[in-house]
């Protein structure tokens, strides 16, 4: 899935996104964000063997039925109409098919506002526990540095960047939260264009982590 030396936490993070995901408990925005990384990175390994060991648990615990609802949920991840283009929705080079869905338009249609030099922004949403923006980040340039409210979810969608805490390019998920404070660095070379998911921490550990202890039942 990854080339880039994402911590321990990352992995973590991600495959409870995933898990959130997988049981229908993300924020619209977050739903859209993992849809697409699915869509850019179908072979998603560490998603896969996610999979296994969770259910592996389950089904050493659990009656015989546990199995179709694995199949089902397999089924429902890897065949789910948001990863396949659809006749409504015109294939986008950069924005994967959920996420053209969910912004309502392609990049070529995205109202861009500037934000700094180098730095446009399009807020997708606005709403009291969450934050959705598409960004776009010429070639080389340096954020500011910054902290997050609550949880900030990144997906790169074109070009890469990075920060303290690894390298991220097209499908990569980067994950920073309330405690980080970073400054990411667009890659030389290509622009880079990437959707990111502020969720309040209560929005966050709410749902993923109820997902979280059920899964490993701590
Ligand atoms: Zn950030």
């Amino acid at each position: 899935m990854t080339t880039h030396a994402a911590g321990q936490a990352d992995v973590r993070a991600i495959d409870a996104l995933l898990a959130g995901y997988a049981s229908g408990a993300l924020s619209p925005p977050l739903y859209a964000l993992v849809a697409s990384h699915l869509a850019i990175s179908p072979q998603n390994r560490g998603f896969v063997s996610f999979l296994e060991a969770a259910h592996g648990c389950e089904l050493e615990q659990r009656e015989p039925a546990a199995l179709s609802n694995r199949d089902a949920m397999l089924a429902a991840i890897f065949e789910q109409p948001e990863v396949r283009p659809e006749r409504s929705v015109r294939l986008d080079p950069v924005l994967p098919p959920p996420l053209v869905r969910y912004m309502g338009c392609g990049l070529q249609d995205v109202p861009w506002k500037r934000l700094l030099p180098g730095v446009r922004e399009y807020k997708v949403a606005d709403a009291p526990d969450y934050e959705a923006v598409l960004y776009w980040i010429r070639a080389g340039r340096k954020m500011p540095q910054h902290t997050h409210e609550g949880a900030e979810i990144t997906l790169v969608l074109q070009g890469a960047f990075s920060d303290v805490y690894g390298h991220y390019a097209r499908g990569d998920i980067s994950v920073a939260d309330q405690d980080v404070e970073h400054r990411p660095i667009a890659d030389p070379g290509e622009d880079c264009i990437c959707f990111a998911v502020t969720d309040a921490p209560l929005r966050l550990t709410g749902p993923i982590g109820r997902v979280m202890q059920r899964i490993f039942g701590h």
